[in-house]
């Protein structure tokens, strides 16, 4: 028999008590995979507007209308780009875990029973801890879990910064009374972001904090929390937001004598090198004043608002094309991914302000008319097309013109 409750389209009331993971057991059950609905798409808009929402009331605040949009487009970029594989084939973990159900499971629990939910939800959770545990204390692992570390902000954009979508909402919620005890609060998430030296390696938790209770990683905050990698990469640019600890851990490799050393490099925590305990020594980690400030982008207000368009329209194409993955073509599907990484990529270097982001942005906006021109991707509205064409191609002259004047009177940039 089929869940009476369950629902392939989530209601927007739903959405929201998601979002704050208030849901009921029945609500969240399912017979069959096909019924469970794409919950991170599902989500993206709400999780947008929670977003604005919070631009907006910042902008109240601090009266800064774009003050830390530079990062939020940067952890924005990370989600978009840890998303993209998504589009070529189903995810691993699920097809394994399905595998590994169906061939080797010890015991069938009833899909529909709420004691069947609490347990796998604390199983999950149990998971979840060390999963994230070991995310932070085995280098190899960190490669891909830093990306989330290195926002210098914190807030819900934050969040995005890789793939799966969690919600704190820092500033609004101090203190969380009795609930602080067991659940994963705000407070104690601020503490896991932090790069004060008592705030490393703490506070792992998904939902349940007693984990770090139990297991002795368990730190409540007390000084003043600065977010960040200990080490700042000081960048907006996409690649290297994602791939520049894979570096580090490459060379390192490499420049450690002896075998064993090396594939310590890969397996002991992040902050070793030989003679060093696995976690390396905290005195190692440098102390912070709670003063820094975080890196920012030296773009003119104008160019952001260029960069906030171009993010807007590519987030369009974004939408669109895993709407329609099932009728596109895989190589209109790979142009498309192309296309998208090319944008963020641009955003990046325009944020950072390089010698080269007019030249790439160039490149790009012909790239996207080829694109247009040849049916492998529409504009959002088909009517305006040609005005985005008169648009392009103002910015093509524009910056290559500016492109070819800078080329000119500096040949060697
Ligand atoms: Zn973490
Ligand atoms: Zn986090």
């Amino acid at each position: 028999m089929k869940n009476p409750e369950a629902q392939q389209d989530v209601s927007v009331s739903q959405g929201i008590r998601m979002m704050f993971y208030v849901m009921k057991p029945s609500e969240t059950s399912f017979q069959t995979l096909e019924e469970v609905p794409d919950y991170v798409r599902k989500a993206t808009p709400l999780f947008i507007s929670l977003m604005l929402l919070e631009l907006v009331i910042s902008w109240i605040r601090k009266g800064k209308p774009l003050g830390g949009l530079d990062d939020a487009l940067a952890s924005l970029s990370a989600g978009i780009m840890s998303q993209l594989p998504r589009l070529f084939y189903r995810s691993i973990e699920l097809t394994s875990y399905v595998y590994i159900w169906e061939n080797y499971r010890l015991i069938s629990l009833p899909w529909d029973s709420p004691w069947t939910w609490y347990l796998t939800f604390l199983g999950v959770d149990f998971g979840y801890y060390w999963f994230h545990r070991m995310a932070h204390e085995v280098n190899i692992m960190w490669a891909g879990h830093q990306t989330h570390h290195s926002s210098e902000g914190y807030n819900l954009s934050t969040a995005l910064r890789q793939s799966v979508l969690q919600i704190y909402t820092s500033w609004v919620i101090d203190n969380l009374g009795p609930l602080e005890l067991i659940l994963n609060t705000p407070s104690h998430h601020r503490v896991h972001h932090g790069r004060n030296r008592y705030c490393i390696d703490k506070n792992f938790a998904g939902t349940l904090i007693i984990w770090d209770r139990i297991f002795g990683t368990f730190e409540a905050e007390n000084e003043k929390v600065v977010y960040g990698l200990t080490h700042p990469i000081n960048t907006f640019e996409p690649f290297k937001v994602q791939f520049h600890h894979l570096v580090n851990i490459w060379t390192t490799f490499w420049a450690t004598p002896g075998l064993f050393n090396k594939f310590s490099v890969i397996f002991k925590g992040p902050g070793w090198s030989p003679g060093k305990p696995r976690l390396g020594l905290i005195e190692e980690i440098p102390e912070v004043e709670g003063k820094e400030v975080p890196f920012s982008s030296s773009a003119s207000q104008l160019l952001k608002m260029y960069v906030v368009a171009q993010f807007a329209l590519m987030l369009a194409f974004y939408e669109e094309t895993f709407a329609d993955k099932a009728v596109l073509s895989q190589v209109t599907l790979l142009l498309r991914v192309c296309f998208i990484i090319l944008t963020l990529t641009s955003i990046g270097f325009l944020l950072d302000q390089r010698p080269k982001a007019a030249v790439l942005e160039t490149f790009r906006c012909l790239v996207f008319l080829i694109l247009c021109r040849s049916g492998h991707l529409k504009p959002c509205i088909s009517s305006l097309s040609f005005a985005f064409e008169i648009f392009f191609s103002i910015c093509i002259a524009f910056w290559g013109v500016r492109s070819v004047k800078q080329l000119v009177s500096d040949p060697w940039r």
